[in-house]
């Protein structure tokens, strides 16, 4: 019996797209702020996500480390590239850029609100700090949709360790077999629900990660979808 949905945030219930456009708009401003407007945000912006998803790479599993100081070393090792200085308030400029450009995926709202209206325990388990989350949730308007919301701050350590998904389902007082775990990555989220026993959803709308399906339970092209899961997943004998 699932009594418990649990999502991942970027990727899944906010689109990648709004979260380069995020991210360029942050580039900008750091720009901006130097006074460099000779420079390409684009071509910085491709250069900042490199040195990020060098970073992330190196941390997944690992003990949690403030995400703001390592987007911040990311910023830090291109400005340094182009001999400029990322200003004291990088983050406060990140978390103004997501509040504004993030970007619920078209489903996400309605989906959620079917899950709960099944009665089931609604959460988010995130590799994130807890200052970013609760104020891009309130930003999208979704803050107050979930039971529960579990960082990688809370559990200490990023994902795919057991610990974030351990101490979400703690929280919801369920056990893992009753919960599902949706994301959009394959091996952070399939892997690390699966390890700790819960039901993997994969979310995969252009279907571009066919080769780790195999690494899911079910793989889905929409949020929409996952009511039926719920629904089959709770009927099937
Ligand atoms: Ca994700």
């Amino acid at each position: 019996m699932i009594r418990a949905v649990f999502f991942d945030f970027v990727g899944t219930l906010i689109t990648k797209a709004g979260e380069n456009v995020t991210h360029q708009n942050i580039v900008r401003e750091v720009l901006r702020r130097a006074g460099r407007d000779d420079l390409d945000p684009i071509k910085l912006w491709e250069e900042y996500e490199e040195e990020s998803s060098k970073l992330f790479k190196g941390l997944a599993g690992k003990p949690y480390v403030r995400i703001r100081e390592v987007d911040t070393e990311a910023m830090r090792r291109v400005a340094e590239r182009y001999g400029f200085d990322v200003p004291g308030d990088f983050w406060e400029i990140s978390m103004e850029m997501h509040a504004r450009y993030g970007e619920l995926f078209p489903d996400a709202a309605e989906a959620i609100k079917k899950l709960k209206s099944l009665g089931l325990h609604v959460g988010i388990i995130t590799d994130s700090d807890n200052d970013y989350i609760e104020a891009h949730l309130k930003a999208l308007g979704i803050y107050g949709a979930f039971d529960s919301i579990t960082t990688s701050e809370d559990a200490g350590f990023y994902k795919p360790h057991p610990k974030p998904f351990q101490l979400a389902l703690q929280r919801a007082g369920v056990n893992p077999w009753e919960a599902i775990y949706v994301g959009d990555n394959p091996t952070k989220d399939c892997v690390g629900a699966e390890n700790v026993g819960m039901v993997s959803v994969l979310l995969d709308p252009d279907a571009s990660k066919q080769p780790l399906w195999g690494n899911c339970d079910f793989v889905v092209s929409g949020l929409s979808d996952l009511p039926d899961i719920v629904r089959g997943l709770n009927e099937s004998p």
